[in-house]
């Protein structure tokens, strides 16, 4: 179990004062100055040993990522972008940091900016998320007032302006070029890759977009060392990480651990348990609704983190908002519910995408009434592999690997479920 001395984010739960006052009281803004001193070079050095990898759900090395930034400026300027975006099924966990912690991520901009060459920062929040902008507002407005953001920001010699920008609620605009398109002013749509945004991003500047647990960690990594934040976890999965635990246990949280702790760790100590007890745990989905599920048997004994669940159980950590299911559970409602959220945000620009959500929400539907012949199974599958990979954007594996998990793992149920319509002897319902 993380010891307290060890956690990054002391104020997740908003027990204490989350103003500056607050925050400079936990150690954050502690020396931001030297921190910025270290340089871009040592400071991009030092983020790339910690072995910190996005916490958007890629889980890509965050250090690497901002190595792809233009070291030189060819007259054009540069830009952070952090997505504050959080709109998948089970995600909830940047929330806390904006509304309860915001200053770790107000330093964090403020660093990792300077470390791209970049004087200004946007902040693009969901649409939902109104209490948790006002927070954010509040603490970058006593930030400013501070002199810690503005010219000469924390006395560093850099000058960084941070802006707070409000979507209007799509998960579309999580994608980070629909979330540029967006940020811009257009509609929320994903741009083909290449270029890609460190190329040419917002406004057609080089541009990052890192998603703010990976910013938010930043300042405490350069504090400690790159060796302390990855002395967590096992190799390639470094670090401390947010958790945000839903679904059937018996106390539902967010909590910050250290990477690879097991399953049973995790719920035992942070949540009370499974209800009902481990032998009424049906599935888990392991990393926000865009993974597949794991039946629950695998998950015991599960280390959660991204090799981990991507290699032995073909599911993956995502955002590590870890869905919890019990024996009570429609498993194959679930599912449906799932198909039903990525039809909506489809944005339709590319055809497998559009058609093919709604074409496997139908049939979700369906198999849901037990109404479908079995063989539709198969041709729900290879609808699932004709969308996934052959869209511009990740949406449509999204919306492909749940229904691929379903099948994978409970194909029984799903065809006993046929056979019982079929064969009169019970009725089932989907609202
Ligand atoms: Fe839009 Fe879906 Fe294509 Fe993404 S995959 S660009 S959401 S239509």
């Amino acid at each position: 179990m993380l010891q307290d001395k060890d956690r990054i984010f002391t104020n997740i739960y908003g027990m204490h004062d989350r103003t500056l006052a607050g925050a400079k009281a936990r150690g954050h803004w502690d020396g931001t100055k030297d921190l910025i001193g270290l340089g871009r070079d040592k400071i991009v050095e030092i983020m790339k040993a910690s072995g910190l990898r996005g916490r958007g759900g890629a889980g890509f090395p965050t250090g690497l990522k901002w190595s792809f930034m233009p070291k030189e400026s060819d007259g054009r300027p540069a830009y952070l972008v952090v997505n504050a975006d959080e709109s998948e099924p089970g995600t909830c966990k940047d929330r806390e940091i904006m509304r309860n912690d915001p200053h770790t991520l107000i330093e964090g901009c403020l660093i990792a900016s300077f470390a791209m060459n970049a004087n200004a920062c946007y902040i693009y929040i969901r649409g939902e998320y109104i209490r948790e902008r006002e927070a954010l507002q509040a603490a970058i407005d006593g930030a400013y007032d501070a002199g810690l953001l503005g010219k000469n920001a924390a006395k560093s010699g850099w000058d960084f302006d941070l802006y707070l920008h409000h979507g209007a609620g799509a998960y579309i605009c999580g994608e980070e070029t629909a979330l540029l398109e967006s940020l811009e002013g257009r509609k929320g749509m994903p741009r083909m890759k290449p270029p890609f945004p460190a190329g040419a991003g917002l406004y057609g500047c080089p541009t990052t977009v890192n998603n703010v647990e990976s910013i938010a960690v930043v300042p405490t990594i350069l504090r400690r060392g790159a060796e302390w934040f990855a002395g967590f976890g096992r190799p390639n999965n470094a670090g401390t990480k947010l958790f945000a635990i839903s679904g059937h246990v018996n106390q539902p949280c967010v909590v910050e651990e250290a990477m690879s702790i097991t399953f049973e760790e995790l719920i035992e100590t942070h949540c009370g348990g499974i209800r009902g007890g481990w032998d009424n745990l049906k599935a888990v989905i392991p990393g926000g609704s865009s993974v597949p599920c794991v039946r629950g048997e695998n998950m015991k004994d599960a280390i959660m983190d991204f090799d981990y669940l991507r290699n032995e159980l073909g599911s993956g950590l995502g955002t590590a908002a870890v869905i919890v299911m019990d024996k009570q559970t429609d498993i194959i409602k679930a599912i449906w519910r799932l198909a039903c959220f990525y039809k909506h945000e489809s944005c339709g620009q590319c055809t497998p995408c559009r058609e093919g959500t709604g074409w496997m929400m139908r049939v979700m539907e369906r198999l849901v009434k037990g109404e479908a012949n079995v063989e539709e199974i198969d041709m729900l599958w290879d609808v699932t592999k004709q969308v996934e990979g052959h869209t511009i954007c990740a949406l449509g594996d999204a919306a492909a690997w749940p229904i691929q998990g379903l099948i994978r793992n409970f194909r029984d149920e799903i065809e006993d479920r046929i056979k019982v319509r079929r064969d009169g002897t019970v009725q089932v319902a989907a609202e």
